[in-house]
């Protein structure tokens, strides 16, 4: 079930603000009977008329984006920064991002108008591993990464075990690559875990989600997902 506005919305009848006022102003209708107040949830069963005009599902579609760092994770920005919708200008569907990336975060971010698709694929439950390339300040021990793959205490609580790998560490330089493995999705989730072992991220990329990876894509290149891809994630 989901609110009749976001169901409006993306349908591609209005924006979010815009499909409220169309509910408030009496023109949407379901099953018949006219909706005039703002929170009532619809299925995807419910027929839904708008003035008259009864909504045609629009079809869903899946894409893969690399996300260049520098780019807001969200459909409009107030600060008038560079948004993920900007990389799909010719695609008529109200699309947008499953789950975020931080700004200054690169790497693979999946995009879509299915909202049941993207509530599964970001719900904890189902703990879909995301793999990242971090390069750090400093380059830790074993025992610090160990610290990770059991699990770290952080202010919103213990993560759950990591994956992660030394890839190189140049000791010239005084940085390392590591590259990490979580299936939990908290904010700065992966920056927090490295300063709270004391080696902070200098840059982030997000190369794997469940079984997708960059390969074949440039920074700001989307490819759509296949069918096959979709069913498997599902
Ligand atoms: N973890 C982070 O710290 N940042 C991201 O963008 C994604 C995961």
């Amino acid at each position: 079930m989901e609110r009749l506005q976001k169901v409006l919305a993306h349908a591609g009848v209005a924006s979010r603000r815009k499909s409220e006022q169309l509910i408030l102003d009496g023109k949407v209708r379901v099953n018949g009977k006219t909706i005039k107040e703002l929170g009532v949830k619809v299925s995807s069963t419910d027929k839904i008329e708008v003035e008259g005009v009864q909504l045609e599902k629009e079809q869903k579609v899946y894409y893969l984006l690399y996300k260049p760092r520098g780019v807001i994770s969200a459909v409009s920005d107030d600060k008038n920064r560079k948004v993920v919708t900007d990389f799909f200008t010719d695609i008529e569907k109200r699309i947008y991002p499953v789950g975020r990336l931080d700004y200054d975060t690169s790497g693979l971010l999946i995009m879509t108008n299915d909202g049941e698709f993207a509530n599964m694929l970001t719900h904890p439950k189902f703990e879909i591993d995301k793999t990242y390339v971090a390069r750090l300040k400093g380059i830790p021990e074993k025992d610090d990464l160990k610290k990770l793959e059991r699990g770290i205490k952080l202010e919103d609580g213990m993560t759950a075990p990591a994956k992660v790998k030394l890839l190189s560490g140049d000791k010239k330089t005084g940085k390392a690559i590591v590259q990490i493995t979580i299936h939990e999705g908290r904010n700065r989730q992966v920056r927090r875990m490295f300063e709270a072992i004391g080696y902070p991220v200098q840059k982030l990329s997000r190369e794997q989600f469940a079984f997708l990876t960059l390969h074949g894509l440039n920074a700001g290149e989307s490819r759509e997902l296949s069918a096959h891809e979709v069913k498997l994630l599902r």
